[in-house]
C-alpha cells in the first residue's frame, strides 16, 4: 500500500495535480479530486506514492467533512488530508509576523510562513495531548466525560503542558481528573487527531495511590473495569479504542503495554 510523503517545498510549479485535496471556502468541507487544474496560492502537500497531492480552497466543492473522512478514507490519503488541512490554517493564522506585524510568505524549503522583516518562521501547529490506559490488577479505568454521548466511557486524556514531560502530563492529568496517583508511565503509540491540532500520545500507567475522585466538570463518572463488564467504549479509529483493544486481547500474564 502506498504511504504519504510530506513535501518541504509547498510552492506548486505545475498545472495539475494527480490527487487534489479542495476545501470548501465557506464549509471547510473536503473533496479528492483526481486530474484537477491547479489554481494559483494551492499548496503542494507532498505525494502518494507516485502521484503528487496539492491542497486548494475552492467557491463549490462536493465534499465531505472531516469528522466523515476519517472513517472513510485510507491511511495515506488520510495523512495527506490533516497535513493539507494544517497547512491551510498556517497561512489563516501565520499571515502575519506575531513579532514584528509584516506580512509573512511562504518560506523556502520548510513547510513554514517566514517574516520577510525579522526571519521569524510559523511552523503548523501541533498541540501534544496524552490519553492513558490506567492499570489496577485485571481491571482498567474508564471515565465519562460531560462532552461524551451519555453511557460512553473512555481513557483519561489532557493536553501536554508547556514545559512538561509525557510522564509529568499523565501523572498530573489522572490526579487533577480522577484524584489517584498513577506510576510506570509507559509509551503505547501515537496518533494525529486533527480536531484541531492534537498529536495524541498514547500510554499505559499502573495505579499507584488513592480513591477514585472525579472532577465532576470534566470527569463525571469514572471506575475500574473488569473485561466482562465493560461499559460502551469508544469506537474504531481512535488511539483509544487500539489501547482498550490491546488491553482486552493480552492472555493472562502476557502484557503488551
Ligand atoms: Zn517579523
Amino acid at each position: 500500500m502506498s504511504t504519504f510523503t510530506y513535501s518541504f517545498d509547498l510552492n506548486c510549479k505545475k498545472s495539475m495535480a494527480p490527487i487534489a485535496i479542495l476545501f470548501d471556502e465557506a464549509s471547510g468541507d473536503i473533496e479528492i479530486a483526481t486530474n484537477a487544474r491547479i489554481p494559483s496560492g494551492a499548496f503542494h502537500v507532498g505525494s502518494i506514492g507516485e502521484k503528487d497531492v496539492v491542497a486548494f480552497k475552492a467557491k463549490t466543492v462536493n465534499g465531505k467533512s472531516l469528522r466523515a473522512l476519517q472513517g472513510e478514507l485510507d491511511e495515506a490519503t488520510l495523512n495527506a488530508v490533516n497535513r493539507a488541512r494544517q497547512l491551510m490554517n498556517l497561512k489563516r493564522r501565520a499571515g502575519y509576523c506575531g513579532c514584528c506585524g509584516t506580512p509573512t510568505k511562504l518560506a523556502d524549503k520548510a513547510a513554514a510562513m517566514r517574516c520577510p522583516r525579522c526571519g521569524e518562521l510559523y511552523f503548523p501547529r501541533v498541540d501534544p495531548a496524552i490519553i492513558v490506559g490506567v492499570r489496577r490488577g485485571a481491571s482498567l479505568l474508564l471515565a465519562h466525560n460531560s462532552d461524551f454521548t451519555p453511557q460512553l466511557y473512555g481513557l483519561i486524556a489532557g493536553f501536554v503542558e508547556g514545559g512538561e514531560s509525557i510522564e509529568a502530563a499523565v501523572i498530573r492529568e489522572v490526579r487533577e481528573e480522577v484524584g489517584i496517583a498513577v506510576k510506570n508511565v509507559r509509551y503505547f503509540g501515537s496518533q494525529f487527531w486533527p480536531f484541531p491540532n492534537s498529536l495524541m500520545i498514547g500510554c499505559f500507567a499502573d495505579y499507584d495511590d488513592g480513591e477514585l475522585r472525579c472532577d465532576g466538570v470534566e470527569i463525571t463518572d469514572a471506575g475500574f473495569f473488569r473485561r466482562d463488564s465493560l461499559p460502551t467504549t469508544p469506537g474504531p479509529g481512535s488511539v483509544a479504542r487500539r489501547i482498550i483493544d490491546a488491553w482486552l486481547a493480552e492472555d493472562s500474564g502476557v502484557r503488551l503495554g
